[in-house]
């Protein structure tokens, strides 16, 4: 089988891997859509994505498909069931995972690197879908169930007001999520007028430059920032509009080389909490339902689909990465 591999120096193969039969509780699944996430593209920059990266490794952790054969101790899954993935293992055992924390597991690792015509995850690690949803849609569990988990974190109250940054791939999800929250008001900070126009059009009250937020910040109260975009200036600028009382989450991936200031004092008097949010701790049947619900709209938010092959240009240029989300078919079914 196909596979496509980040394999060091800046450098992408698709590769010939032997395929083989699942073992254990193991389900095999033909990979039918994968993402491409911004964190395969700090792995492929040399930087670490959630994990430390040690190459050669098979990118794409977004996955989608219809599982062809399971192992002896599979129990829940059978070959023609349709299914997404959660990449993310947790072992069930370790203090982390007995905490309801898999997002530290000690032995956590990736077991459906989507970017490869079969994905072999234990049973735990595979969600049913309903027939109703589609594969490629279905391929957006996790970066929702993501999503979700930073929205849990902050526990928006009804009708207060959001502030949120970028409207990439997850900044397009997390809106229509505030959305769904009940916020009263939701102003999306976007530098790009095409993605303030995306912005409106998935649930923003209004669509602001970062000059214009200053202003609006100083005029009301923020009491959620959401920052979605991981640059060391709009991580400040967040922390630095938040209102009173306010909760600031830093969900984009940040440089680990670019550690960001912000001013104590003002944030002590303003009694700021500050978030982040690191992987999907159980929330991956939840995006399910909510892929399935129809409430969050993907189509708007794909930018490309790609074969296997073309994703090695689009990590040297990418040329559609920055529009919005690129999807990787491999079987390419529905
Ligand atoms: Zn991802
Ligand atoms: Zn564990």
């Amino acid at each position: 089988m196909k596979a496509g591999y980040y394999v060091g120096d800046y450098t992408y193969e698709v590769r010939e891997v032997p395929e083989r039969s699942p073992e254990k509780d193991e389900v095999k699944i033909r990979v039918a859509w994968c993402g491409l996430c911004g964190t395969d593209v700090h792995k492929f920059q040399g930087q670490n994505g959630a994990s430390v990266v040690v190459p050669p490794i098979i990118l794409g952790h977004e996955c989608s498909g219809i599982v062809t054969e399971v192992g002896p101790e599979c129990e829940y899954f059978r070959p023609g069931d349709r299914v997404a993935c959660d990449p993310s293992y947790g072992c069930g055992k370790c203090s982390w995972c007995q905490q309801g924390l898999p997002n530290f597991c000690k032995v956590r690792h990736g077991v459906a690197k989507g970017f490869s015509e079969y994905v072999y995850p234990p049973e735990q690690n595979v969600y049913p879908i309903a027939d109703g949803l589609d594969l490629k849609t279905a391929a957006f569990t996790e970066p929702l169930s993501c999503a979700i988990h930073g929205l849990d974190l902050i526990q928006i109250e009804s009708g207060k007001t959001v502030a949120m940054y970028g409207m990439g791939a997850i900044g397009s999800l997390m809106l229509q999520l505030i959305r769904l929250s009940g916020a009263g008001k939701i102003i999306v900070v976007e530098r790009e007028a095409e993605k303030r126009q995306l912005a409106l059009e998935l649930g923003a009250d209004l669509a602001v430059t970062d000059q214009e937020i200053e202003t609006i910040g100083q005029q009301e109260n923020l009491d959620y920032v959401v920052e979605c975009i991981g640059l060391t200036s709009t991580m400040e600028q967040a922390i630095a509009i938040a209102g009173k009382n306010s909760k600031v989450l830093l969900f984009g991936l940040g440089d680990p080389q670019q550690p960001i200031q912000f001013n104590q004092f003002e944030a002590y008097t303003k009694e700021l909490s500050i978030y982040t949010s690191y992987l999907n701790p159980h929330t991956s049947a939840r995006a399910v339902k909510l892929l399935e619900s129809g409430q969050i709209n993907t189509e708007k938010i794909i930018s490309a689909e790609l074969s296997l092959e073309a994703i090695g240009e689009e990590l040297q240029q990418l040329t559609f990465s920055k529009k919005g989300k690129v999807m990787v078919y491999l079987s390419g079914e529905n």
